[in-house]
């Protein structure tokens, strides 16, 4: 019987149990974990930092930090937490950069990992008729970027933001706007090398325990810690046209937008966002990146409007300029923006790929990196997108938003229903991601004033009945992770019961509560 936070699930773990411990319950956690035979090491001293996270609003003191010098020093320390069950009665979770939003890479009292202790020599990039890369899973994003530019390649579907792990965006999905032809960065992914909530290390893929496989993409770090991934790589294009343009009106900018996710002949990113009020730095952080054209999109004088504007590339390389732009042209001619708004310039791949992190750099200059983000995202199916954007843009943020709003679609067809990952059921479905920062301000209480948006945003979602799936989801309570799961529920039951029976893995996504 696996306990759910509560409810409880009828499941055999058979040969899942662990072996009995003969060590006294009390016996201490420091000099247990210091006993172990690791290339790397425990810090068990000055570890506030794995306490905190993007977010920055869930903070949860672990017994102590391992930062892991090889693939076998998660695997002993975990196989150790599952053999000595209560007497040491220790979570374990994998930190990656840290950029979850409420406490998902922590452990209260139990152990971080430290991903990207392991990052480092070992990416190795295979130039072959069908290109691949082999990295662990603490490197980060736009390491692999800068290392498989080196060989002309780039894997094929990105996040918005580069300085992130690759363990940490496929534990969700990865999503930005190559995501409507390639999938999310889940849907590009051969293989994995997992270390299993019973310490075992397995390798993993379509052909390989593809069970385990299709679980860790997306499942939320719960069945397994990934230390390797296999990913896709294509022939790195040289250069972006970087085009935005802007619609007064709701349901044209939608048109437009999946008449353009639905063609053969497109754009290779597309994406959106919504202008409410141009209040500065912190709503256009995404966008502060120095080619002022795109840029002078997020300061169009809007006249007290709401605005959307669509953000697209075109990928190029020098000695094809000539027929990109025809290209782009024809492709523009389709489009019905506000014919003024046309915005454009021409930047390297690395510099469009890496664009958020200048903005980053001047947010940090400011103080105004390290504040809690009460972000939330959303996946909108496309029949109720108008009646979403309605009430959201219309009334519940209709004249202030606190940070970015983005929203564009995408194709299910392109996300593996195999995977843990979780979205609504119907072909094209919108991601709306409220991006905010809650501002340190006197007397007024920002980050309750902009939970409680995000919850009257949640609250519509449930009583129109839109069929919203949260992306990067959090829920406190089992019967919304059930609701949130839906169909795949009792497969991530049953996942859990195979991978890691006595619910070490992630704890703070509070899914399924330590087993004994
Ligand atoms: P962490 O925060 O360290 O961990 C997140 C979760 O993953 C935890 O549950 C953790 O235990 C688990 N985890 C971490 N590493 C591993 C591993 N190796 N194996 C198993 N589980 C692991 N997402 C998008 O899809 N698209 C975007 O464009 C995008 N932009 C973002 C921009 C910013 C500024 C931020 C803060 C977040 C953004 N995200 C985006 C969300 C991001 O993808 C997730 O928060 C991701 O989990 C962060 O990666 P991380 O390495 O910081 O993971």
């Amino acid at each position: 019987v696996l306990l759910l936070s509560g409810i409880t699930a009828n499941i055999d773990l058979g040969s899942n149990l662990p072996l009995k411990s003969s060590v006294d319950p009390n016996q201490n956690i420091t000099f247990s974990l210091k006993a172990l035979n690791l290339n790397g090491r425990f810090i068990f001293h000055d570890i506030h930092h794995a306490a905190k996270d993007f977010g920055n609003y869930h903070h949860y003191l672990p017994s102590a930090i391992l930062r892991p010098k090889t693939v076998s020093d998660i695997a002993t320390t975990i196989k150790h937490v599952f053999q000595m069950g209560p007497s040491l009665n220790l979570t374990v979770a994998a930190r990656g950069h840290g950029h979850a939003l409420q406490g998902q890479a922590q452990a209260p009292d139990g152990v971080v990992i430290d991903m990207e202790a392991l990052k480092g020599q070992q990416l190795r990039i295979h130039n072959g008729k069908v290109p691949y890369l082999d990295v662990p899973g603490g490197e980060l994003w736009i390491n692999v970027l800068q290392e498989c530019l080196k060989y002309g390649l780039a894997p094929k579907s990105w996040t918005d933001y580069l300085y992130l792990t690759v363990g940490g965006t496929l534990s969700n999905a990865g999503i930005s706007g190559q995501a409507f032809r390639h999938g999310p960065q889940i849907s590009n992914v051969h293989q994995l090398e997992i270390v299993t909530g019973k310490g075992e290390v397995v390798t993993c893929s379509e052909k390989q325990n593809a069970d385990l496989f299709y679980g860790v993409l997306g499942g939320l770090g719960q069945f397994g810690i990934i230390t390797r991934a296999r990913i896709s790589l294509e022939k790195a294009p040289k250069m972006v046209k970087w085009i935005r343009v802007l619609y007064s009106n709701f349901s044209v900018f939608a048109k437009d937008q999946e008449l353009l996710i639905s063609s053969e002949k497109t754009f290779d990113y597309i994406e959106g966002f919504v202008i409410i009020n141009r209040t500065g730095i912190l709503n256009n952080w995404r966008s502060s990146f120095n080619p002022q054209d795109p840029l002078q999109a997020s300061y169009f004088r809007s006249d007290g409007r709401t605005l959307f504007c669509l953000e697209l590339t075109k990928n190029y390389d020098s000695e094809e300029t000539d027929i990109m732009n025809q290209e782009v042209e024809s492709l523009l001619s389709q489009l019905s923006y506000i014919p003024s708004t046309l915005f454009t310039s021409e930047v390297t791949y690395l510099e469009f790929l890496d664009r958020v992190h200048d903005s980053e750099m001047k947010l940090r200059s400011k103080g105004l990196w390290e504040i809690p983000h009460p972000w939330l995202n959303l996946l909108i199916p496309r029949t109720q997108i108008h009646n979403f954007a309605q009430e959201v843009f219309g009334s519940i943020l209709k004249d202030h938003s606190s940070g970015p709003i983005l929203i564009y679609p995408l194709n299910k067809s392109k996300w593996d229903n195999r995977t843990s990952a979780v979205t609504p059921d119907e072909n094209i479905f919108y991601l709306v991601a409220f991006l905010s920062s809650a501002l340190p301000s006197s007397g007024f209480d920002m980050l309750g004033h902009l939970l409680n948006k995000n919850k009257r945003i949640l609250d519509f979602c449930e009583r129109a009945n839109i069929g919203m799936k949260q992306y990067l989801p959090h829920y406190t309570t089992p019967k919304d992770w059930q609701a949130h799961f839906g169909s795949q529920w009792e497969t991530f039951v049953q996942r859990k019961s195979s991978y890691d029976p006595m619910a070490i893995l992630a704890p703070m996504h509070r899914i399924f509560q330590r087993q004994y």
